[in-house]
């Protein structure tokens, strides 16, 4: 059965929890031993959360800006990000830094925080979420150009051992005039990346 998309209506908790306890029954554990019982229900609460961003429009975010005569370079780094890969629902955790140049509307820093993690909150990947916000603070906010770059450790790799721990994957996306302007777009990148290793 397709359910709707976006999806309407609250998560159906009993579902998660029946299909949690079904996982364990595979896997060949006891989901009535003390230690499980209350696992599914708790797995339950943590996807409500973790898929939050689902049911939501991370633009709302971007609405309560202010109009400032600046036009010229907002950068925020270091934005803490936790997500989930949509290949495995394992974390991949790392940080965003995001650049955009004003077209008169400007945004405080918390909402770029939000916008953030109402994209992150959602079966995930690394490139589709760089584009995302990349797209939000262009379109959305009619910026004259955006950059956002994203360095997360994936779970799925790591934990498996397919990639060493401590290997980072790095997307880039731009938008408007740095995309446009490729001098401008590598200008900022190491702006961006300079010094962030403290
Ligand atoms: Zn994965």
């Amino acid at each position: 059965m397709t359910e709707a998309y976006p999806p309407r209506g609250r998560v159906d908790r009993e579902r998660i929890q029946r299909a949690v306890r079904e996982i364990l029954v595979a896997v060949g554990e006891d989901p009535e031993r003390e230690g499980l019982l209350g696992t599914p229900r708790r797995v339950a609460e943590a996807y409500e959360y973790l898929f939050s961003g689902l049911r939501e429009d991370p633009l709302r975010h971007l609405q309560v800006g202010f109009m400032e005569d600046y036009r010229d370079l907002i950068i925020v780094r270091d934005i803490y990000l936790a997500s989930l890969c949509e290949h495995h629902l394992l974390p991949f955790i790392g940080r965003a830094h995001v650049a955009y140049a004003p077209r008169g509307k400007v945004v405080g820093i918390s909402k770029l925080a939000r916008l953030v993690e109402g994209y992150a909150r959602r079966p995930q990947l690394q490139e589709r979420l760089t584009s995302q916000i990349a797209d939000a603070l262009y379109e959305g906010l009619g910026s004259r150009g955006s950059l956002v770059i994203v360095e997360a450790d994936h779970s799925c790799m790591t934990m498996r051992g397919v990639q060493k721990p401590g290997s980072v994957t790095v997307t880039s996306a731009s938008r408007g005039i740095y995309r446009e302007d490729g001098a401008l777009r590598s200008e900022l990148t190491d702006l961006i990346l300079r010094g962030r290793e403290i």
